[in-house]
């Protein structure tokens, strides 16, 4: 860990205890981070989107304060039900089944496709993004000892996990287990000793293509093995920061901490982070019941950048109902950051102005309510009215002509920008000159009544994502890519 005296101490609500807890890690050299990834057989959604976007801003924050970080992903391509209860089919399965399709060709194309979108919006790649496929023997091995300590039990080529033997099991997502049992879970399979009880081990049937040799039978892993064997081959068997959707409480991490815990008798994770919902029309947004936007529309729609703008508005742990409308308008917000900072730039950029060292203290407290803001359990709400307040300095001290403020501000903005991934159109010495002097050419042709002509200087420029401004006394442009 490098040196962090410069920023305030981070504090993550955890799960665990439903409270915000200062972080700190097991070891200060290098925090370990997993977080679940995709299960990759439809387009990714902007509620998948936003969830991945919130674990890629905390790598960055957790860099951006000194920390070293190995952040695992994986992707899930085998195993993932479409029914909690194990009576489901493989959601890839169905799938390639539907689109005619080799699983595994589904899979190679769904994970390519998954880079394609993210890249744009500038994701943060994990360190590492391992395969369920690829981690079928340390499954097994895993499954291995839970028989062994007397966590799980074979039927009929099944491996379950019983759930009696973990007494914690329910403390996790507040599980009322007694109901459950009255009744709540009215298809289970007969085989479970325990209605809760889930599954390790799953034997397919002969038509079934996903499917591997193991001791009990021909067969694939249950969903939750994969996190609980891959974090801990490539984390340790206690990570620091597990992390994942709200949905995974109840049953998904529920399970990997019995599983967990169960063969290694040491606490799984420190923290858990979950990230809530984003809804479509009042309901949760999601793949299997087909109301989603895809966010490569969503990009599309509105660019790169301010996608990843929009996604990053409202704090991980609040509910966010989608609609275009809201995005486009979140767009307009963008750029107006955008344009205070073109025309900030472009100022001192005309006026040649050479930074001089000053006090900054004003827009340097700026910098420390955002680095607080972050610290805060990824307060990013709050950290964008930080970057709001640089974008109205910005605009104070150009108009009062105070240059070394202003270049102090746009560096500030710059540095803000870059830590939440945000990629900010530059612009040069160059492209200004360009700018200025076919918007000079503009001028004088309008001067001598050539209206049409100067209207194509000006469509030129819009074509290339200018956009101009007439003001009263003079002409300003910022450039939206
Ligand atoms: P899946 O591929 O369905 O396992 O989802 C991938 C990730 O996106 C998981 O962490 C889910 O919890 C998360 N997720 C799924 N649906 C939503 C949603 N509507 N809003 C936010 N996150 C979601
Ligand atoms: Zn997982």
């Amino acid at each position: 860990m490098t040196d962090t005296n410069d920023f305030p101490p981070i504090h993550l609500y955890n799960t665990l205890s439903r409270k915000k807890e200062k972080f700190e890690p097991i070891n200060k050299d290098l925090v370990t981070f997993y977080s679940c990834g995709q299960t990759v057989y439809e387009d990714m959604h902007v509620g998948n989107a936003k969830t991945f976007l919130i674990w890629d801003l905390l790598s960055r924050v957790l860099r951006y304060f000194g920390y070293n970080l190995k952040h695992v992903q994986n992707f899930t391509d085998v195993g993932h039900l479409t029914d909690d209860n194990d009576l489901g089919e493989d959601k890839i399965e169905k799938r390639a089944r539907m689109l005619n399709e080799h699983p595994m060709e589904l899979i190679d194309r769904k994970i390519n496709e998954y880079y394609a979108d993210l890249d744009r919006i500038n994701f943060l790649r994990p360190d590492l993004a391992p395969r369920a496929t690829a981690h079928i023997t340390e499954m097994i091995d895993l499954i291995l000892q839970l028989i062994e300590k007397g966590h799980a039990y074979v039927r009929n080529g099944c491996v379950y996990f019983d759930i009696s033997t973990f007494p914690t099991y329910s403390d996790f997502a507040k599980l009322d287990l007694k109901n459950l049992k009255a009744g709540a879970r009215i298809d289970v399979i007969e085989d479970k000793k325990n209605p809760g009880d889930f599954a390790l081990w799953i034997k397919a049937p002969p038509e079934h293509i996903m499917q591997y040799t193991s001791p009990w039978s021909k067969g694939y892993p249950g969903w939750h093995l994969e996190c609980s064997t891959m974090a801990i081959k490539y984390l340790g068997e206690t990570i620091d920061i597990h992390a994942g959707g709200i949905d995974h409480i109840p049953v998904h991490h529920t399970n990997e901490i019995a599983q967990s815990e169960g063969a290694t008798g040491k606490k799984f994770s420190n923290y858990w982070l979950h990230s809530e919902f984003i809804t479509q029309d009042g309901v949760k947004m999601s793949k299997s019941k087909g109301n989603f936007t895809a966010i490569r529309d969503l990009i599309d729609e509105l660019g790169a950048s301010p996608t990843r703008f929009t996604l990053l508005q409202a704090h991980y742990r609040t509910k966010g109902d989608f609609s275009m409308k809201q995005a486009k308008s979140s767009r307009k917000r963008y750029f107006r950051l955008v344009r205070s900072y073109h025309l900030g730039v472009q100022h001192l950029i005309r006026k040649n102005h050479q930074v001089q060292h000053e006090e900054f203290n004003q827009s340097t407290q700026i910098l420390e309510k955002f680095n607080k803001s972050l610290a805060d359990d990824l307060n990013t709400p709050q950290a964008f009215v930080q970057v709001n307040t640089i974008a109205k300095r910005i605009d104070q001290f150009r108009k009062s002509e105070n240059l070394n403020q202003l270049a102090f501000a746009t560096m500030l903005f710059e540095t803000m920008m870059n830590v939440v991934g945000l990629i900010i159109p530059a612009i040069d010495e160059r492209e200004i000159d360009d700018v200025d002097m076919m918007l000079k050419l503009r001028q004088n042709l309008r001067s001598e009544g050539k209206v049409k002509e100067a209207d194509a200087v000006r469509q030129f420029l819009v074509n290339r994502k200018y956009v101009i401004q007439d003001m009263d006394d003079q002409t300003q442009w910022y450039r939206e890519e």
